[in-house]
């Protein structure tokens, strides 16, 4: 019986239908999950109306989404519902990996203090919509939120798009000069516009279930292999409000989807775990997952968002996060054209740092998978030798992949940023870490809540920022104060950075004149034509070079000799264990790559 009683939400005829005057919005938002729902709020608070249309009725069914990490939150504060969030949620930092029984080690998220959103909350996806929706309320002018309307079909013009809307009162036609496609993982928009959706399937089944119980487990993500409840496969404990936990099982490719959701066998799993203690199963599925993404982001005036452009698996909690920060990219840049501050061309970076960072979700998705999926007697002998490793060598856990969770990735590099000259600090690019600062009037404050939503220079201690027309200054050491010194600690002394509205660096100097200043805003808006600087082509690393020289036949000789006792079956083991030994040796991961690489396409049949 399910903790959550998903209240509908009220069905009002909409006033294309009612006779009413109808309402004009420049942008339709199609879905109301997190992302159709978030990107409203973000793009009200740029003063920019919009009407969601959303099929259903109620939140999320099921607890789907509950990681959300520190930038999310931080982008969930700006948009006001960050706090609702902590006080309902619940705040972790550590994380255990367990081989068996035995903890092969653990890590802290976020070891420093000074950050006013903790490294994740856990918070059922129903209630983060429900938080969004109330604040949602707070715009009645701007947001016009449609429950039961759903899109059958869409057109575009060079000018903007058309929607013809389903509703339990007949039919009705929409139109504005932009479009947000939130409409989620199957998206219909996404073959409406006629959209290949290309990426990977995965086989392997999981059984995911959320157990209401009282239990002492404590606030931490525990993910096992091979643990003794559930031998051979993964496991992974999350805690959420409401004396709810998730518990997340392997099950391998070939199990029966449907046998494994009858109650006996998944009471008899949830036994294995949690013992006796009374409980009652609150959801429960069975799911496979995809690693997929559209090749755009952006078609004309439609424009994707969240899961209906990109989907990964569950491992790390990168897809509503993901979705969350394609807001934060998204609006201001999209309101900054509605508003004809920045031309359309602002919108194709939207597309260039989204597909940048859903490529990232999808490597590090696809990645762990791989782990903990291991096909074939090389990955298995591989994963084996990784977590022997990392019970006895800090070095071995980094090549276990229990999931790399959610964290922003950089736009360095990318056409909006303007390189630093100067040294230290936070590179552009970076999403600004935030820092406890204190206001004149002698009260608490954060620098991101001091950042707000638009651009804005920043001035460490010791920098002088010339003016620069319609820019806000904020000055560490005069507009509000670093007691502790951790925003010093951080971005340094004697720096100006450009932050955008996303609250990302565009762009970082010591001594700026007003001249630079106002040319890397230009460049931020997409008013000056920058291409995006190229990585530099990495140099081919010369694996033939002899390294050892005459110690070469030493190596060998401790090869051999480590080699000699190992049983047969344990070779293969042992020498995966060496091989990621010297590749952390050799400390650098492109020449380690480049050899790795290299000898396997030496292997021929023959050999
Ligand atoms: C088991 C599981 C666990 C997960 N755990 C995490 C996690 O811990 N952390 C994390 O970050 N992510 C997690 N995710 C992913 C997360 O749930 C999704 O990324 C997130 O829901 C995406 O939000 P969205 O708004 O893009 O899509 P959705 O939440 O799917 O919302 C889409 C909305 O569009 C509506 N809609 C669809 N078609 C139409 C139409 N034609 N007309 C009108 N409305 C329409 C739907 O009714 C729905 O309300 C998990 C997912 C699953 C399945």
């Amino acid at each position: 019986m399910p903790r959550f009683n998903h209240p509908p939400f009220a069905y009002r005829t909409p006033p294309e239908l009612s006779g009413a005057p109808p309402r004009l919005a420049p942008v339709i938002i199609v879905g109301a999950g997190p992302i159709g729902l978030a990107a409203a709020i973000d793009l009200a608070l740029h003063g920019i109306a919009s009407i969601v249309l959303d099929d259903n009725d109620v939140v999320s069914v099921g607890s789907r989404a509950i990681c959300w990490a520190k930038r999310t939150l931080e982008i969930f504060d700006r948009l006001g519902i960050g706090e609702v969030m902590v006080a309902k949620g619940v705040t972790w930092q550590v994380g255990r990996v367990y081989r068996g029984a035995a903890e092969l080690y653990h890590f802290d998220l976020l070891p420093e203090p000074g950050h006013k959103m903790p490294a994740f909350v856990n918070l059922q996806q129903y209630h983060v919509e429900m938080a969004l929706v109330e604040r949602a309320s707070a715009f009645p002018d701007l947001i016009d939120l449609r429950w039961k309307n759903r899109v059958t079909a869409l057109a575009q013009s060079g000018q903007g798009v058309s929607v013809e809307v389903t509703t339990p009162d007949g039919c009705y036609r929409l139109a504005a000069p932009w479009l947000i496609a939130a409409d989620g993982a199957r998206s219909s928009l996404r073959a409406m516009v006629g959209l290949d959706f290309a990426g990977q399937a995965f086989e392997e089944r999981f059984l995911i279930v959320d157990v209401e119980m009282a239990a002492e487990f404590p606030a931490e993500r525990l993910f096992w292999f091979d643990p003794t409840f559930h031998p051979g496969q993964s496991a992974l404990l999350h805690k959420q409000p409401d004396n709810l936990w998730r518990i997340d099982l392997q099950l391998g490719p070939d199990a029966d989807s449907e046998a494994e959701k009858q109650p006996d066998r998944v009471i008899a799993r949830l036994r294995a775990i949690i013992g006796e203690r009374p409980f009652e199963i609150d959801w429960m599925s069975v799911y496979t997952f995809q690693c997929r993404r559209l090749a755009r982001f952006v078609h004309d005036r439609v424009i994707f968002a969240g899961d209906s452009a990109h989907v990964v698996s569950p491992f790390g909690a990168r897809g509503g996060n993901g979705g969350v920060q394609d807001v934060d990219n998204l609006c201001w840049k999209l309101a900054a054209v509605i508003k004809d501050e920045a031309p359309v061309a602002l919108l194709e970076t939207y597309n260039e740092e989204r597909v940048a960072a859903a490529d990232e979700n999808i490597r590090h998705s696809a990645r762990a998978t791989s782990f903990m999926t291991p096909h074939g007697a090389g990955a298995e002998a591989l994963r084996q030798a990784a977590l022997d490793l990392s019970a006895q060598r800090a070095f071995g856990r980094r090549f276990v992949n229990p999931g790399r969770l959610s964290s922003p990735s950089s736009l360095s590099g990318l056409s909006l940023q303007t390189p630093a000259v100067a040294e230290g600090g936070v590179e552009p690019g970076s999403a600004c870490p935030d820092a406890p600062l204190r206001g004149l009037d002698g009260g608490p404050t954060w620098l991101l809540q001091q950042l707000g939503g638009s651009f804005r220079l920043l001035a460490c201690q010791g920098a002088s920022a010339p003016a620069v027309p319609g820019l806000g200054v904020l000055r560490i050491g005069q507009d509000v104060l670093d007691e502790q010194r951790l925003f010093a600690a951080r971005y340094g002394q004697g720096l100006v950075y450009l932050i955008r509205p996303d609250q990302h660096i565009a762009a970082r100097w010591t001594h700026p004149s007003a001249e630079e200043i106002a040319a890397a805003l230009s460049r931020a808006r997409a008013l000056t034509r920058a291409s995006a600087v190229p990585p530099p082509a990495a140099a081919k690393p010369d694996i033939d070079t002899d390294r050892l020289h005459d110690r070469a036949d030493d190596v060998y000789s401790a090869l051999i000799t480590a080699l000699k006792h190992a049983p047969p079956a344990e070779v293969a083991r042992l020498l995966a264990r060496m091989t990621l030994a010297l590749a952390n040796l050799a400390g650098d991961a492109d020449a380690a790559i480049a050899t790795i690489q290299s000898v396997a396409q030496d292997q021929s049949p023959l050999s």
